[in-house]
């Protein structure tokens, strides 16, 4: 294993889409191992796609980063600027024989391919053009034929290392698909583009990164760039494999699973601290007694590999669900408040300055228990800021005997100005005595004439947030 004491990992997200919940995950991963190590958490741009790379993929995912905990140190490296170390490493190569240049053509490679196909057999470069004489390759060059640079994968080769998390590995160099392609196809004196497997090689080893901690999906991509390090003579790094997220159906979750971006998560209402939370347990499993709630800064402190495990994590959403539900329950009516202003603020309810602050506060104390996600405070509290329609079940429960007799009777009692809780529950046993009905009738009546529905938040403290404006009057006045 790679000296501890300088821990230098990276995440390395490419910026053709939103932060998606696989990256963030990795993201999340690197930033535990290195803070367990009191290591450097770095981050690189891989924007050498230039036509899917958008800046404003770039501000999402650093953003989301944020917005998550997952703070990165130094200044992000952009892989675009370092072409010149690229396009240097693949001369290099080239040089030292590791690498050549491929003159076959997009229509000559197809046909390769369809031949392949045709014979049931793996699509791959024959390396028809690894050993060239220097006239076949003038000849080419006459002709005014484009060349791609491919690196040498010899198929006797054995590739092996110790995962962090899978332990030994081992690959054939004949199960990576021929001669790699190192450099676009560009006039033949020219490198064209680097591609991914080379520029990832020549960074990495620029930056000094000590563990390549990626999604499994990369595993072949290692076995290529152990290779690489080789052929450039540049110190490898250790490797660990997360496992990747898989949907409920056990497939790798994609766009397709509907809500996968870190954005997607947040607008919903979910809160940074239990996505966080959930992305750790996707994957990893905490030492016994730590139980499942916990803190980014928490699971650093024993964040190990030891505890990933090999197999994909299924994505839960009745966990993250149950997570949400307790950070939003630990917080206190004026931090809950906090939270969900914005989001009332939004709906036209409340304004900043006249909406007084203790009914908000009493209001947060009185649907918090029951929130899941932040949005839920939405639907909650509705019947607070809006006079509600009534629905059936509410309509029926007005009609049925006795209902109307006891609204009477708790009207005609009822004043102006805040009540008690004493004071209320008094209202109601003088109101049951004099419309002769039982408790149950005038409780269920009253819930129909407040709310417009017979479910809802406490009923007593219900009518206690509705009376002093004299609205609970009014939706008594309006059911009768
Ligand atoms: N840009 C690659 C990706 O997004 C990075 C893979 C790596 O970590 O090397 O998958």
């Amino acid at each position: 294993m790679a000296n501890t004491d300088s821990v230098r990992v990276r995440l390395a997200p490419s910026p053709t889409g939103t932060l998606h919940i696989g990256t963030a995950r990795t993201a999340v991963f690197n930033w535990l191992f290195a803070k367990r190590h009191g290591g450097q958490f770095l981050l690189r741009i891989e924007d050498t796609d230039r036509e899917r790379s958008k800046p404003e993929f770039t501000a999402n995912i650093l953003d989301g980063l944020q917005w998550l905990g997952l703070a990165w140190d130094g200044e992000p490296v952009v892989q675009s600027e370092r072409i010149g170390a690229h396009r240097a490493a693949i001369g290099q190569l080239l040089a030292s024989g590791h690498a050549y240049r491929c003159y076959a053509s997009e229509a000559e490679l197809q046909e390769m391919r369809e031949r392949q196909a045709a014979e049931n057999k793996p699509p791959r470069y024959d390396n028809r053009h690894r050993d060239l004489s220097p006239d076949q390759e003038q000849a080419y060059i006459a002709e005014g034929r484009q060349a791609t640079v491919r690196f040498r994968i010899d198929d006797g080769a054995s590739i092996g290392w110790t995962d962090l998390v899978r332990g030994e590995m081992r690959w054939a160099g004949a199960d990576l698909g021929g001669d790699m392609v190192i450099a676009r196809r560009a006039p033949a004196d020219t490198i064209g583009d680097p591609l991914y497997n080379l520029v990832v090689v020549v960074d990495d080893a620029a930056m000094a990164i000590s563990h390549v901690i990626r999604g499994e999906d990369h595993i072949a991509n290692t076995a290529k760039q152990i290779l690489l390090y080789g052929a450039l003579g540049l110190a490898l790094p250790v490797f660990a494999h997360t496992p990747l997220i898989l949907n409920q159906e056990g497939r790798k979750l994609s766009k397709r699973d509907g809500v996968t971006s870190v954005g997607d998560f947040r607008a919903q209402g979910y809160s940074a601290a239990a996505l966080a939370n959930y992305m750790t347990l996707l994957g990893w499993s905490p030492p016994e007694g730590m139980g499942e709630r916990f803190s980014l800064a928490e699971a650093a402190a024993v964040f190990d590999f030891d505890r990933v495990n090999k197999a994909g994590a299924r994505f839960d959403w009745d966990k993250l669900n149950w997570l949400n539900a307790q950070v939003l329950h630990d917080l206190d009516p004026g931090q809950l408040l906090d939270q969900l202003r914005p989001l009332w603020a939004e709906a036209g309810w409340v304004d900043q300055a006249s909406t007084d602050q203790a009914w908000l506060e009493s209001l947060c104390a009185l649907i918090g228990p029951s929130l899941v996600i932040l949005r839920d405070g939405l639907d909650q509290a509705r019947p607070f800021f809006r006079r509600p329609e009534l629905n059936e079940a509410a309509l029926t429960q007005l009609q049925s005997p006795g209902a109307r007799e006891a609204l009477q009777a708790l009207l005609e009692l009822l004043g102006e100005g805040p009540l008690t809780l004493e004071q209320a529950q008094d209202l109601l046993t003088q109101a049951m005595t004099a419309a002769g009905v039982k408790k149950g009738v005038l409780m269920k009546t009253l819930r129909a004439a407040l709310l417009g529905s017979l479910q809802g938040p406490d009923l007593l403290s219900t009518w206690l947030l509705l009376q002093p404006s004299g609205e609970a009057a009014e939706r008594i006045r309006r059911s009768l």
